[in-house]
């Protein structure tokens, strides 16, 4: 499903290089569901955007389906972003403008679909969350967890072919949390690709291999 190839990230603080990813070499396969483990700082949340084509690395070849992305112009790596991937924030990343119901609207609207089809599909993601109650309330009105919720929400809506999530039951409680392990267990069954960051060993059981990053290294 995708590669990557001798990537490397740094910022440039006092004129040197602060490297946060180091020749990180990876391939994942369609249908693996992986678990990205490491202390804070050792550079997950980067290799995760980069792996959602959110972000790009200084150095280094990612194909994503056998597709050289980093020689793509922005607007198709957008493009297959919006189509295949769903990305689940650790900072929730939801609009602060928009409703609950707005907020998973918003991937549906880059897919060809009609506007009852998009009402149904944001209709079924409220009602298997159970935030049917929720929908019309603005994200500063949610606490965390339910906030992260509606992230997750959004991200399955569009039915990706990879998931990526970003200590994605970091503010649920431990049943909200074991439901969403179970979900993306599921969703895994049924042929979605699954990288998820995580701090929890059990939330890790869920998944098939466990790959560790150090100090931007992978070990
Ligand atoms: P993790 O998710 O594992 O906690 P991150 O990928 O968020 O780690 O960050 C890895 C490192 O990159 C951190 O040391 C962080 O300080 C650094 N970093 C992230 N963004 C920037 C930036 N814009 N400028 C400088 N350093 C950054
Ligand atoms: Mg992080």
């Amino acid at each position: 499903m995708l590669k990557l190839e001798h990537i490397y990230k740094w910022y440039t603080v006092g004129g040197a290089r602060s490297f946060v990813l180091k020749d990180i070499n990876l391939e994942i396969a369609k249908g693996d569901f992986v678990s990205i483990m490491g202390p804070s700082g050792s550079g997950k949340s980067t290799l995760l955007h980069i792996l959602g084509l959110l972000d790009v690395p200084d150095e280094g070849r990612y194909f994503f389906r056998d597709e050289d992305v980093l020689s793509l112009k922005e607007k198709k790596r957008k493009e297959l972003f919006q189509s295949q991937v769903g990305f689940v924030f650790q900072s929730y990343h939801l609009i602060d403008e928009l409703t609950v119901y707005e907020n998973i609207e918003t991937p549906l609207i880059y897919k060809n679909l009609s506007g009852s089809e998009r009402k149904a599909l944001v209709a079924d993601m409220l009602d298997r969350f159970g935030i049917v109650g929720k929908k019309d309330l603005y994200p500063n009105q949610l606490s965390g967890g339910q906030q992260q919720i509606v992230g997750i929400a959004r991200a399955l809506a569009v039915s990706p072919k990879l998931v990526l999530a970003d200590e994605p039951t970091g503010n649920l409680n431990t049943q909200q949390g074991e439901d969403i392990m179970r979900l993306f267990k599921q969703l895994n069954d049924d042929g979605v690709t699954i990288i998820q960051v995580t701090h929890s060993e059990k939330n890790a059981t869920y998944g098939k291999r466990i790959i560790n990053l150090l100090d931007g290294q992978l070990k």
